[in-house]
């Protein structure tokens, strides 16, 4: 299913991910070209414009990379994304900040592909990707709560005495919530 072939942004042609997992962690550490691992590392310091403490490999909108050419020769690289929902406002910002950290690697020719198939899903978020939220005080998402829902852990205290104020957050893919027992509103991470 990973496998589907897509469509680039502007519909030209089809391209075939190679990417074969949804677990970009695995990829990274599995993949055997040292380079194609560098770029990784290289990603995981661009951060989501919405929510700075998520790197854009936290959040596993990066879903492929290929080395079409290495640095030693042409410098050529096309990174595949998939947009966390469709419209999001900070996939141009990170787009161009992946061509900006490649371009100042020395790449020559940057590619930025966007896949709409698979569609992304909060599973794809890194396990540490998740703590993170915690910490930064976004409730993370967790497949037991539909929203509206109650029972969404806080954030802050851990009670799981929390009520919906607003469907949408700061931004759309998030819900404002409140706690009952310390009174702070927090976001909720919504899954999809
Ligand atoms: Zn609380």
């Amino acid at each position: 299913m990973c496998n589907a072939p897509f469509r680039d942004a502007i519909g030209k042609r089809p391209y075939r991910s190679s990417y074969k997992t949804s677990n970009v962690a695995l990829a990274i550490s599995t993949n055997d070209n040292p380079e194609i691992r560098e770029c990784y590392s290289l990603l995981g310091t661009i951060h989501d414009p919405e929510i700075p403490v998520l790197s854009i490999l936290d959040l596993g909108i990066v879903r492929d990379i290929e080395l079409q050419s290495p640095l030693q020769q042409e410098g050529q690289v096309r990174v595949t994304i998939t947009s966390t929902y469709t419209g999001c406002p900070a996939m141009d910002t990170i787009a161009m900040l992946i061509r900006m950290e490649l371009l100042k690697k020395g790449y020559k020719k940057v590619e930025i592909m966007t896949a709409i198939s698979p569609a992304w899903t909060t599973d794809w978020m890194s396990q540490e990707g998740k703590q993170k939220l915690k910490v930064y005080g976004i409730a993370p998402p967790d497949k037991r709560f539909e929203i509206p829902a109650d029972g969404i852990i806080c954030p802050h205290c851990g009670s799981a005495h929390t009520r919906l104020l607003s469907e949408f957050g700061s931004t759309a893919c998030k819900s404002l919530l409140q706690c009952n027992e310390c009174k702070e509103p927090f976001d909720y991470f919504k899954c999809h």
